[in-house]
């Protein structure tokens, strides 16, 4: 979660992208990481968690990521978290959760990335949450910010 950390911090510096760092480590190994690059993209997928699921699958040519962990300093969004069952990640490790930080995070109002995991066929993917949770949310908006409209990704 560190080193996600340093990438959040590292995005945070670069126009175009975003304070969201995403590690995937395998067999104790970082095996891609990443953070958000959605304007340095212009695709607005190219959240932390996808830049990273694309690496890994590319470094490692498979399309598959059993064994693998996901480290998010933020919780992972709807979509990063079906990429991750997609993918067939392991285990996810977030920082901040979504309570804590801005609704601009976020796809939905009330749908928790939970949610999925809890109906998603697979049944043998834990969650640990909260992990460095403190200096994750240091680099989000708080729920009661008003961050700029234009950074408002999901309005
Ligand atoms: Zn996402």
């Amino acid at each position: 979660m560190a080193r996600a950390l340093d990438l959040a911090k590292q995005g945070d510096k670069i126009k175009g992208a975003s304070p969201i760092g995403c590690v995937i480590v395998l067999d104790g190994r970082v095996v891609a990481e990443g953070h958000n690059e959605v304007g340095l993209r212009h695709d607005p997928t190219a959240h932390a968690e996808i830049v990273a699921i694309r690496q890994a699958g590319a470094a490692l040519e498979r399309d598959e990521l059993r064994g693998a962990t996901l480290y998010s300093t933020l919780q992972p969004c709807g979509m990063c978290t079906m990429a991750s069952i997609w993918s067939r990640i392991d285990r996810i490790v977030y920082g901040v959760g979504r309570d804590d930080v801005h609704r601009m995070y976020f796809e939905d109002r009330h749908l928790d990335t939970m949610n999925f995991i809890r109906d998603a066929y697979r049944k043998d993917m834990p969650v640990v949450a909260g992990v460095m949770a403190k200096e994750c949310a240091a680099l989000s908006y708080g729920p009661d910010d008003e961050p700029p409209i234009e950074e408002q990704g999901n309005i």
